[in-house]
């Protein structure tokens, strides 16, 4: 029960590092797999299911940016299928040409415990979920925190505070790469850093062989992590 996250903040073309990276996590899962890049006005997304070998030459260019996250899939929750694929986006998803845009995305390795009073407790309040994927709550879960005005730290916290179950995930907003990890620590996640450059990935090896100089550590249980777009100068 598994699958393989993976961040990249650095000056690099983001999906290039994604794409590697996610190579060094493909034995977590390989039923989908799923990109997203962001740059400061959008995320922009690629995901499918199977199991991933390379992408196409236009689908990169499509993905332009310096952060960005990446995702391999062994389903838990929800079908096997392109919709249940991560990366899973907030409401303001759209699609187009093969695409997804979006303002937050979110990748995901885990079960959400309380997945029917979460669900019902966000329909309530009007959020219309597109899967029964349980990570697609936590996405939604976040949006909700940040529209009543909690920054991204106070809604991952909030997250840890009161999503049940094994959980490590990587989130995105257009400025920010958000992560968090269960209280229990039952899921893990690697952080990387080295001169400007951010990885964050299930596996250790998958952070050493994408930043071979890195300082690493391991995210503690309960912990979380923002990383920030540095405004250009
Ligand atoms: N529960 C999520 C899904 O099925 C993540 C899979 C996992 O890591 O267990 O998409």
């Amino acid at each position: 029960m598994m699958c393989g996250i993976f961040g990249y903040i650095g000056n690099l073309n983001a999906i290039e590092i994604l794409e590697k990276g996610l190579k060094n996590l493909l034995y977590r899962g390989y039923d989908s797999y799923g990109f997203a890049v962001f740059n400061e006005k959008e995320i922009l997304s690629y995901k499918k299911s199977g199991s991933f070998e390379n992408l196409e030459e236009n689908v990169k260019k499509s993905l332009k940016g310096k952060i960005g996250i990446a995702h391999t899939r062994w389903a838990t929750k929800g079908e096997v299928d392109e919709k249940n694929a991560h990366p899973h986006f907030g409401c303001r998803m759209k699609y187009r040409d093969g695409i997804y845009q979006s303002d937050i995305a979110i990748v995901h390795n885990g079960q959400i415990t309380n997945y029917l009073k979460i669900r019902s407790l966000l329909e309530d309040r009007g959020y219309h979920l597109l899967t029964e994927n349980d990570s697609e709550l936590i996405v939604h879960f976040i949006a909700w925190k940040l529209r009543q005005g909690f920054s991204l730290s106070e809604a991952l916290h909030a997250s840890v505070n009161e999503l049940d179950g094994p959980f490590a995930y990587i989130i995105s907003t257009p400025t920010e790469l958000g992560m968090a990890r269960d209280k229990l620590g039952l899921r893990p996640l690697v952080v990387g850093e080295y001169d400007g450059t951010f990885i964050a990935a299930s596996e250790e090896i998958a952070v050493r062989k994408a930043l071979p100089k890195a300082s690493i550590h391991y995210l503690k249980p309960g912990g979380i992590l923002v990383w920030k777009l540095k405004k250009k100068q």
